[in-house]
C-alpha cells in the first residue's frame, strides 16, 4: 500500500496514511482500512433525484428513473470502484473536494469523512445493504428564508423564482427497494425543504413502523410543521436527535428572516419538544445560521439555548453572497466582531458554565478568518444572490435585547459612527432612529432619540446618500 494518501489523479497528499490515521480512535480496530467508509456505509438522496455517497460529494453515483434499482445501485460497478480506492486511500478529488481540502490542511479527527463515518465502520468488505441514508427527497417547505434558495425550498421555487414546482423523482420502484433496505439500515437522516411536510419522507416513516425498524433517526425541522402524525412519528419511531432550525428569538425579527414562520407555533413547538426530550432522552439541538439579518440576534439565540440546555450548532452560511456576512467590506466585518466579543465576555458572566462556548468562539474564528484571508486587492464574490433581499447589514433594534434600553441604543450609535463608513453609518442610525422614536412614551427614549437625530444630522453631512 502506498505510504501517503493519493488523489484519483496520481497526485500525492503532503500527509502520510499513518499521520491520518493516528487521529481515529474509532478505526484502530478495524481489519477493513478505508481513508473514509461513506462507499461501505452511506447513500445520499436528493430532491432531483441524485444518488451520491454522502451529503458533501460531488458527483452522482446515479440518477434516480422509474426501473431503477437502488439495491443495484449499492451492489454496483461505481460503489465497488469507491470501496476498493478508499481502501487503497485513493480519494477522488472531484467528488470528495471538501475533504481533500480538510485532509491537506492537516486536519485528522475534523475531517468530515472521519466525523461522519468512523463511528459506524464495520469490516464487511462488500455489504449487502447500505447502513446510513440521508434523505433529500424533495424541496417541499412552507417557509422563504432569506438564506435560502428554490433548490432547497419550494415556497421560494414557487413565489421567489416563479418557477414551477418540481415533479417527485422516487417512484413505486423506489419505496419497495426500501421496504428490503430499511430492516437493515442502522441510521437515517433526514433535510428538506422541511422534511415533515414532504410527503416521500412520511412513506418512509410509514415503511419504518411498519418493518419495525430500530435505526436512530436525525431530522433538522422548521419547527413549524409538526402536525399531528408528524407527532406520533417522532413519539413511536427512533429519533435520536431533532436539530431545529432558529436564527432569532425576537419574533418580529424571526419572522422576517425565515418568511411565513409563526412565533406562537415555533414556540409551542419548542416546548413540545423539550418535553419529548425529558420523556425520552431525545436530543433537541438548535441549527442557527450567521448572516447580515440576524448577527445582533445571534448571542440571545445563545442565551436561549443556555436557558433550556440544548446544543447549538452554527450552520455556516457562505451564500446568498448578498446574505451572507462574509462578504461584507472589512469594516463592517469587524463591527460585527466587535459586537459578539464584548457579548461574549458578557454571556461568560451570565453562563459561567457557557456549555455552547466552543461554538460561540468557532463563530468568531468564523469572522476572524474570513479578515485574516483578505489581501490588499480583496473583492467580495457576488455571483449567488437572493434578489428579495436588500442586501444590508440590518441595524440592531432599539427596544429588543441587547439594545433595551436608551443607554445602550445610544452606546451601539457611538460604535456605528466610530466604526463604519459614513453611509453605512448614515442607514443603520436612521433605521435605528425610526425605530426608538416608537417609544416616545418614555423622557428616556425622546431623549436619545434627540440625541441620535443630532449624530444622525451629523453624519449625513458627510455622507453621500
Ligand atoms: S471522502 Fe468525504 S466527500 Fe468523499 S465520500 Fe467520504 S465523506 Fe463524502
Amino acid at each position: 500500500m502506498n505510504e501517503y494518501i493519493t488523489l484519483r489523479s496520481g497526485e500525492r497528499l503532503a500527509r502520510t496514511i499513518a499521520d491520518y490515521d493516528s487521529s481515529r480512535p474509532n478505526i484502530r480496530k478495524r481489519t477493513l482500512r478505508s481513508v473514509c467508509y461513506a462507499p461501505y456505509l452511506s447513500m445520499d438522496f436528493d430532491a432531483i433525484g441524485a444518488i451520491r455517497l454522502c451529503n458533501h460529494s460531488h458527483s452522482e453515483v446515479a440518477r434516480m428513473r422509474p426501473d431503477l434499482s437502488v439495491i443495484d445501485v449499492w451492489r454496483g460497478e461505481t460503489y465497488r470502484r469507491y470501496r476498493a480506492e478508499m481502501s487503497a486511500y485513493t480519494m477522488d478529488e472531484q467528488n470528495c473536494r471538501h475533504c481533500v481540502r480538510q485532509c491537506r490542511a492537516g486536519s485528522g479527527s475534523h475531517v468530515f469523512a472521519t466525523e461522519q463515518f468512523d463511528g459506524g465502520a464495520n469490516d464487511d468488505a462488500d455489504p449487502p445493504y447500505p447502513k446510513r441514508l440521508i434523505f433529500r427527497l424533495n424541496s417541499t417547505c412552507n417557509l422563504d428564508c432569506v438564506m435560502c434558495d428554490g433548490l432547497t425550498s419550494s415556497r421560494i421555487r414557487r413565489e421567489r423564482d416563479k418557477a414551477p414546482i418540481r415533479p417527485s423523482m422516487y417512484g413505486e420502484r423506489f419505496f419497495t427497494d426500501m421496504e428490503e433496505i430499511l430492516p437493515h439500515v442502522e441510521h437515517l437522516e433526514f433535510y428538506g425543504g422541511e422534511p415533515f411536510l414532504v410527503k416521500e419522507h412520511v412513506r418512509i416513516f410509514e415503511i419504518l413502523a411498519r418493518v419495525n425498524a430500530r435505526c436512530t433517526i436525525y431530522v433538522n425541522t422548521n419547527a413549524v410543521s409538526l402536525h399531528p402524525r408528524a407527532k406520533q412519528f417522532l413519539e413511536t419511531l427512533n429519533f435520536k436527535t431533532i436539530a431545529v432550525s432558529m436564527d432569532a428569538v425576537n419574533p418580529e425579527l424571526h419572522g422576517e428572516i425565515r418568511r411565513g414562520l409563526r412565533s406562537d407555533l415555533f414556540f409551542d413547538n419548542i416546548d413540545y419538544l423539550l418535553t419529548l426530550r425529558d420523556k425520552t432522552g431525545l436530543s433537541v439541538m438548535l441549527n442557527v445560521t450567521e448572516h447580515r439579518k440576524n448577527w445582533f440576534e445571534l448571542p440571545q439565540v445563545f442565551r436561549f439555548a443556555e436557558k433550556k440546555q440544548m446544543y447549538l450548532h452554527i450552520n455556516t452560511c457562505i451564500h446568498p453572497h448578498n446574505v451572507t456576512l462574509y462578504t461584507l467590506p472589512s469594516d463592517q466585518c469587524l463591527y460585527v466582531l466587535d459586537f459578539l466579543e464584548r457579548q461574549r465576555a458578557e454571556l461568560l458572566v451570565e453562563f459561567p458554565r457557557f456549555s455552547n462556548l466552543a461554538n460561540y468562539d468557532f463563530l468568531l474564528s468564523l469572522i476572524r478568518s474570513e479578515l485574516a484571508s483578505r489581501g490588499a486587492g480583496w473583492r467580495p464574490s457576488l455571483i449567488n444572490l437572493n434578489a428579495a433581499s436588500d442586501g444590508h447589514l440590518a441595524a440592531p433594534r432599539p427596544g429588543v435585547a441587547p439594545f433595551d434600553t436608551p443607554g445602550k441604543v445610544e452606546a451601539e450609535a457611538q460604535r456605528i459612527l466610530r466604526m463604519l463608513d459614513r453611509d453605512t453609518a448614515a442607514r443603520m442610525m436612521r433605521d435605528m432612529l425610526v425605530r426608538a422614536r416608537g417609544f416616545a412614551d418614555s423622557d428616556a427614549w425622546r431623549a436619545v432619540a434627540r440625541d441620535m437625530e443630532r449624530l444622525l444630522s451629523g453624519v449625513r453631512a458627510h455622507s453621500t446618500t
